[in-house]
């Protein structure tokens, strides 16, 4: 009796832990990292500090936080995980796979999102920013805005702008390995084409205010991208083997396999087999069958 007691009660404590920020899109103050269980409600907070010494990246001092936190809060294997896309949290995406956590990425809404807005509004009201001013149906410009021409206005404000130097990005995360879609690139490094739906590095960053794009095949690519978002998998046709990859469908397209139409934004499967492009559901492609060209 004891033993299904207590082996109920273990399965009734999964929690569901949210993680997410605020205050990275703004100049000024710490951003805020959140760890939020909604059953039973509890909320934990960090700041990343303005500056730091160590030669952490902003990821690696973030990661640190929130493991932090979950050491205070006693979350564990045993929980499941839902956690910001942002960048800032790349370092901790990585680190929650390699240690075998359960999780996944969510857009935040709901009560970890609020928290971490009203802890990034605590931080700038105590420094003296009019409390009646906030954060207004998710318009972070003009409000960031507002905040940053408050702290620029006296200059004994200016403690409270972020070190832009130590959050500079490793170049690594704005490398991302995935799949090309329909459009033809040229490779920056061997200046060939990378063929449609292949496999294919991307580069993304700002300059100047502009946005800069390269693209690489992966043999080509200068760094190792620090994130995959590639999904491959095998397809036969007439007891031929072929690797593809798997995005979602732009338009409707009819499947090579079983001539049905896949639609437009199911993810469906693209492999070349003598240089012929062929098209599927994911269902049927591990059908033997024979696949009409498209
Ligand atoms: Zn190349
Ligand atoms: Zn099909």
């Amino acid at each position: 009796m004891i033993v299904v007691s207590l082996r109920e009660e273990k399965n009734n404590t999964v929690k569901y832990w949210y993680v997410e920020d605020a205050g990275g899109g703004c100049r000024a103050f710490s951003e805020v990292v959140v760890l939020v269980c909604e059953q039973p409600r509890e909320i934990y907070t960090a700041r990343v500090p303005l500056t730091w010494k160590t030669k952490e990246s902003l990821e690696e001092v973030v990661c640190r936080l929130i493991t932090g936190l979950m050491k205070k809060a006693g979350a564990n294997k045993e929980d499941y995980y839902l956690v910001c896309p942002g960048n800032i949290f790349y370092g901790f995406h990585r680190w929650l796979s390699d240690n075998g956590y359960r999780w996944e990425q969510i857009k935040m809404e709901g009560l970890a999102h609020d928290a971490a807005e009203s802890e990034f509004q605590r931080q700038i009201v105590r420094a003296g920013f009019p409390p009646h001013i906030h954060l207004v149906e998710r318009n972070y410009r003009d409000f960031y805005r507002l905040v940053e021409d408050w702290v620029m206005q006296q200059p004994e404000r200016h403690r409270y702008l972020k070190d832009r130097e130590v959050r500079q990005k490793p170049v690594e995360t704005r490398y991302v390995l995935k799949s090309n879609y329909g459009r033809p690139h040229y490779c920056s490094a061997c200046r060939e084409t990378v063929k449609p739906f292949t496999p294919m590095v991307e580069y993304k960053a700002t300059r100047d205010g502009k946005r800069v794009r390269h693209y690489f095949h992966p043999s080509c690519s200068p760094v190792t991208p620090f994130k995959n978002k590639l999904v491959t998998m095998d397809a036969y046709i007439d007891g031929k083997q072929l690797t593809g990859v798997v995005i979602p469908c732009r338009t409707d397209t009819a499947c090579a396999w079983c001539g049905g139409i896949i639609p437009a934004g199911e993810a469906a499967f693209y492999g070349y087999l003598d240089d012929r492009l062929f098209t599927g559901h994911l269902l049927c492609t591990g059908v033997q069958k024979a696949a009409k060209e498209i």
